[in-house]
């Protein structure tokens, strides 16, 4: 903790982790001998630099920006670029750290990474984020590469940011290379890489339902959040016979009790991905709908939530809200999303409860498939790369409950965290004192 002062959500993603594999470490005097832990918790290397760049107005404006390259053992540090004005430090390690677990646990030989930005796009001209693109990318290049390390999208880098920062990092390597992934079908993008995120949640959550002899079909679903991860979770879920009742942003949430069916979901792409405009303006559009704003969708009953926003987006009084209204089912969409303290009493429910590790995980699992089609200068097609992924979020499932079944009851997060772990620390130890 000293080490790491105020990084507190580094310290509450750690503490989850250790929760689920400290037995294992116990009962594996290897690891401990040879301080996997400490080792695992700091590090590989953290890039820190400044971004300078000119608004539109002619006004120099400055920004920080990070690259945490948490562990590559078992592949090149993959993980997402997150640009948003609260961003530090402590958050930054918090996702590398669990990058480097969910990478883990796709199968794919991928190492964990994050990085990013505390500069807001809310509100700038598609050219001020261009060339803040651009001046990042001035100084990130030397760092990353097809074979060192490939950043992908997140909170406030859609497919825009990624074309700007491809197009920088070819200018400036003369080299075109799957150095990114999220791109843009034109230039070595995947199909399925923008609904993977979002569609491998819902893919995760029909997993679990069906190891417990259910599924989603006519089930309430509430999903908060109106970004990537949302929409396509959303998407799915109602193509799989769910209804989706809720989605959000930070101002608020809307309700809509005759369900977000295809149509609604046309509109709020629209609004979200093409006009960036809020989730409020869904009620003016849709009588049938209620916008509630500075609340969180949790309150309104529901048989399975997907939380797809932000982190600490659920805490432990919503999640006996959602336990006291019969909520079978929670997969993660979002980092984190659930309290610690939320996670413990989902586990104690004995809900089934996908942490995001797991249930996630799908978004960097196209991204390692568009890194492989990048490097056999392939593109596969839209029923192929769907079909992988469903596979690999399978696999995630059936290693969650290898790990994590007991007395009938699978622990998703226990089962993550120790699969996760198991094949890092392995790598680890074969590399000997590194
Ligand atoms: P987007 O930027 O597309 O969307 C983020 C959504 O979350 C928006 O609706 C946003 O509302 C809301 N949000 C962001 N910050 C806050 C906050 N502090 N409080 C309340 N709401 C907030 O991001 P993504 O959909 O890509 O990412 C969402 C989550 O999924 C993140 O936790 C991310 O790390 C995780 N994730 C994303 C992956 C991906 O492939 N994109 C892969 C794996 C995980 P507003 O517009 O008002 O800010």
């Amino acid at each position: 903790k000293k080490r790491n002062t105020g990084q507190k959500l580094f310290h509450q993603a750690v503490r989850e982790f250790i929760e689920s594999v400290m037995p294992f470490v116990q009962q594996n005097p290897q690891y401990q001998k040879a301080q996997i832990l400490e080792r695992m918790t700091e590090p590989d290397r953290i890039v820190i630099f400044r971004v300078t760049w000119e608004d539109d107005a002619g006004n120099v404006r400055v920004n920080r920006a990070w690259r945490v390259q948490f562990n590559n053992s078992i592949g090149p540090y993959k993980g997402g670029l997150r640009f948003h004005p609260n961003v530090n430090l402590g958050e930054l390690k918090f996702l590398g750290f669990e990058q480097t677990f969910k990478n883990s646990l796709t199968g794919l030989p991928m190492g964990g990474a994050k990085g990013g930005a505390n500069f807001n796009p809310k509100g700038k001209s598609d050219r001020e984020v261009m060339r803040f693109c651009q001046s990042l990318m001035i100084e990130l290049h030397r760092h990353i590469g097809e074979d060192t390390d490939i950043p992908a999208g997140d909170i406030g880098v859609g497919a825009r940011e990624i074309s700007y920062l491809f197009g920088q990092y070819k200018r400036l390597q003369n080299r075109f290379v799957g150095v990114l992934t999220g791109k843009g079908l034109a230039f070595g993008g995947s199909l399925v890489r923008t609904e993977a995120t979002g569609y491998g949640c819902v893919y995760f959550c029909e997993n679990m339902l069906n190891h417990s002899g259910d599924s989603i079909k006519g089930k309430t679903c509430a999903v908060s959040g109106s970004g990537n991860v949302a929409i396509y979770a959303a998407e799915k879920a109602h193509e799989l016979g769910g209804k989706v009742i809720t989605l959000s942003d930070s101002a608020g949430f809307i309700h809509d009790p005759a369900g977000i069916d295809a149509e609604k979901l046309a509109f709020i792409k629209d609004l979200k991905e093409v006009r960036r405009g809020r989730i409020a303006e869904y009620e003016e559009k849709y009588k049938e709908a209620n916008f509630y704003a500075g609340q969180r969708p949790w309150g309104v009953p529901c048989d399975v939530a997907f939380p797809c926003a932000t982190q600490n987006e659920l805490n432990v009084d919503e999640a006996k809200t959602l336990i006291g209204n019969g909520v079978k089912a929670v997969s993660e969409g979002a980092n984190m999303p659930t309290e610690l303290a939320g996670v413990h009493a989902f586990l104690d429910a004995r809900v089934l409860f996908g942490p995001a590790k797991a249930a996630n995980a799908g978004g960097v699992a196209v991204s390692g498939l568009e890194q492989s089609q990048n490097a056999v200068r392939m593109s596969w097609g839209r029923d192929e790369v769907d079909s992988r992924l469903k596979t690999i979020m399978r696999e995630i499932h059936d290693k969650c409950v290898s790990n994590g079944d007991a007395d009938g009851y699978t622990n998703y997060v226990r089962g993550a965290n120790l699969a996760g772990f198991k094949k890092v620390a392995d790598a680890m130890l074969a590399y000997g004192v590194v």
